[in-house]
């Protein structure tokens, strides 16, 4: 058996599981059949590859999965290497006597973005301002390609969390904090696996996706959290039923219909207000996990907990176990005591307090999986597709995601674009720093500073937009800032992950002290732009007045092209604010919908340039519009480019009169036009943005 390329099994033992010609629920139903209880349980477990003791141990202890942790890469980490490596794990299932393949798993969340040379996506709060599901289709497309190139079949994304409070460490894994936002976003599940009906998992570009983390994880109250020291990730969820309906299952219920293959419950706990329950650790919610997303919903995939997750359930590891795996559980990311789990798996099998009936329910779905990708066929990477990963192509895409996210806030006196010809004076700890602009889950699991992987930062795109202008640069802006026309400050986050990047927990939302010393110096000689690389919104407060122009840029990884293109004026700002931008921390949270709504910039705030001249009267134009609308919407085109367009003028001259005097009046009917947009509501939306333009006077 050749250790690496593909390798087709052929019908060698005349088993009805090894015919391909069979549909896939009769090879799982002959395979469940010939497995013993250890080889079940086996298939349950997913441990990480660092935690083996020894690779053998594949084999000897049945191991169904592997995973890499965030950062746990090959070296040298390469996308061959981790080929190599993958198909060294999988040909130890050739020893065991079914020889059921291993489904490796990875956090491809915005690329593969484990792996270095790899095209790095924005994070998904970029996706939701770029607002443009067969856009973030593509990006996923890629990420699948680039993945499966290096034989890994499976990715823990998308992340479904709706944000609701940005003091949250992984508030950027979030497409925005409307659920119609996230739930138009789950297109990029098809971009990972394809058609719903899983066809084409097995697809030499196509992964099995994980919808996490199910479900409420956006929603924890600031300060719930009582693990290490967070303060709101794997915090309690106090919501009423209706609403845990209407925002955070809503996304699932569409990602189940578009066939993910896998759902990972949240290390959150879920408190129905209402019930008498109290708060329950959702890896123990056998209602939501088994009668309402197996049940209800109808989800046919498999779910995987989350790293250690189960060990954070009350009573001891045997009650974990129990309880998990009756909730619902078919898989456990255990990862590292994997004999310890199975023993006790067993265990709670042999006293009947685990059914075998569950059992074969969690292996069931856990094969159906593994015939759907293929695997049985052709375990391991296709390596003549690594030419691939990192593709010229594949940074087309993210270059576009990168410009299309980009979030346009204020442009005093359009001084954006910019002018190649111009005299840039550009400063900012964010403006020169790849690391930083790709972020979390970026090479290691929190992402670090620096030349980490291949890419281009805003400063080097800036150069190569504009070639013959003369580019200053100074991080801290210390030299003389003066005889440019203008300055181009780049401030923000450094990378955090999870729990990690928590507010409270070490973070804040100010800029640092660095970043306004720089926008300070540099904003008070020249007129300037200050873009903000970052996971969330970041407090800019008083000091808006003395900037001109101000962008929200995201993290929008390795392809700073994308900002420049949109800085240079080779395509036009179209990004939209996927979360409420706050005027202060004491704001917090704040979203589209609450009794005092007034944020800095409302959600779905975001300038086009060139401007478009709000021709003539306004109310006569927005009148117009509303019946363009009414048309459309009557036509049943409401979703149609024609109803962006029509949304997108009426949302143009509202903010031309606005301008930045942002009241509640206005901000709340902004933010809801773009709400009911989502919706599909056009109509809705034009006369609630006609409501912001009358309020802005
Ligand atoms: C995260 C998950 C991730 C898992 C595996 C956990 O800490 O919560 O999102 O998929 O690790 O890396």
């Amino acid at each position: 058996v050749p250790a690496t390329g593909p390798l087709v099994v052929i019908d060698a033992h005349g088993l009805p599981y090894l015919d391909t010609r069979l549909p896939v629920h009769r090879r799982v139903r002959d395979l469940l059949g010939r497995m013993t209880l250890a080889e079940k349980i086996g298939q349950m477990t997913q441990a990480e590859r660092r935690a083996l003791r020894t690779p053998g141990d594949i084999a000897t202890h049945h191991l169904g999965s592997l995973l890499s942790g965030g950062g746990s890469a090959p070296s040298p980490n390469t996308p061959r290497a981790w080929a190599r490596m993958v198909d060294g794990f999988q040909l130890r299932t050739r020893a065991t006597r079914l020889q059921i393949p291993l489904l490796y798993g990875v956090d491809a969340v915005h690329g593969h973005n484990n792996v270095t040379g790899t095209v790095i996506m924005p994070h998904n709060i970029g996706l939701g301002a770029a607002r443009d599901p067969r856009l973030a289709e593509r990006t996923a497309a890629v990420t699948a390609t680039e993945t499966r190139a290096t034989g890994v079949p499976w990715t823990f994304a998308p992340c479904l969390c709706v944000t609701r409070d940005e003091r949250w460490g992984r508030s950027y894994e979030s497409f925005g904090e409307d659920p119609a936002l996230v739930t138009a976003l789950t297109s990029v599940v098809r971009g990972l696996q394809g058609a719903p009906d899983g066809r084409d998992l097995d697809r030499p570009d196509k992964v099995l996706a994980t919808a996490k983390h199910y479900v409420g994880d956006g929603g924890t109250a600031y300060g719930s959290s009582s693990t290490d020291g967070y303060t709101i990730d794997q915090g309690v969820t106090r919501v009423r039923r209706a609403e845990l309906e209407a925002v955070h299952l809503a996304p699932y219920r569409r990602a189940v219909r578009r066939g993910v293959g896998s759902v990972m419950p949240s290390y959150s706990s879920v408190d129905l207000l209402g019930d008498r329950a109290g708060p329950v650790k959702m890896h123990a919610h056998a209602e939501l996990i088994s009668r309402v997303l197996k049940g209800r919903m109808g989800f046919r995939g498999f779910t995987v907990s989350d790293w250690q997750a189960i060990d954070q359930l009350p009573g001891d590891y045997a009650d974990d176990v129990r309880t998990s795996v009756n909730a619902g559980l078919d898989m456990i990311m255990v990862p590292n005591a994997y004999r310890t789990f199975q023993r006790t798996l067993r265990a709670e099998v042999a006293a009947a307090r685990v059914s075998t009936a569950r059992i074969d329910d969690a292996v069931s779905r856990i094969l159906t999986q593994k015939f759907r990708l293929g695997l049985f066929e052709r375990p391991y990477a296709d390596t003549s597709r690594l030419p691939d990963v990192g593709s010229a192509g594949h940074r087309a895409v993210a270059r576009e995601a990168a410009a299309a996210s980009q979030v346009l806030l204020k442009n005093a006196g359009g001084l954006l674009p910019l002018k190649p010809t111009q005299k840039v004076y550009v400063a900012g700890s964010n403006a020169d720093d790849l690391g930083h602009q790709a972020g979390g889950w970026t090479i290691s699991w929190q992402g670090s500073s620096g030349d980490i992987t291949r890419g281009t930062t805003v400063l080097d795109a800036m150069r190569r937009a504009a070639p013959g202008a003369a580019i200053t640069y100074s991080e801290d802006a210390s030299r003389p800032v003066r005889g440019h026309d203008v300055g181009v400050v780049v401030v923000g986050e450094a990378p955090y992950a999870e729990g990690v990047g928590d507010v409270g927990n070490g973070h804040d939302l100010a800029l640092s002290a660095a970043d306004r010393a720089a926008v300070d110096r540099v904003c008070a000689a020249l007129r300037c732009a200050v873009l903000v690389v970052s996971g969330r919104p970041q407090l800019i407060g008083d000091r808006l007045g003395a900037i001109d122009a101000l962008v929200a840029s995201w993290l929008p990884g390795t392809e700073g092209d994308g900002v420049a293109d949109v800085l240079y004026g080779r395509r036009p700002f179209t990004g939209r604010l996927p979360v409420s931008w706050p005027r202060s921390a004491a704001q917090l949270p704040i979203n589209v919908g609450d009794r005092d709504y007034d944020p800095q910039f409302p959600f779905g705030w975001g300038l086009t340039t060139p401007h478009p001249a709000p021709a003539g009267d306004g109310a006569a134009r927005l009148r117009s519009l509303a019946a363009a609308a009414a048309a459309t919407e009557r036509a049943g085109q409401a979703r149609s480019a024609r109803g962006d367009r029509i949304a997108g003028a009426a949302r143009a001259v509202v903010q031309a009169r606005v301008g930045t005097r942002l009241t509640p009046a206005v901000a709340r009917p902004f933010a809801e036009a773009d709400h009911l947009l989502l919706t599909g509501d056009l109509t809705g939306a034009v006369a609630r943005l006609t409501d912001a333009y009358r309020a802005a006077r």
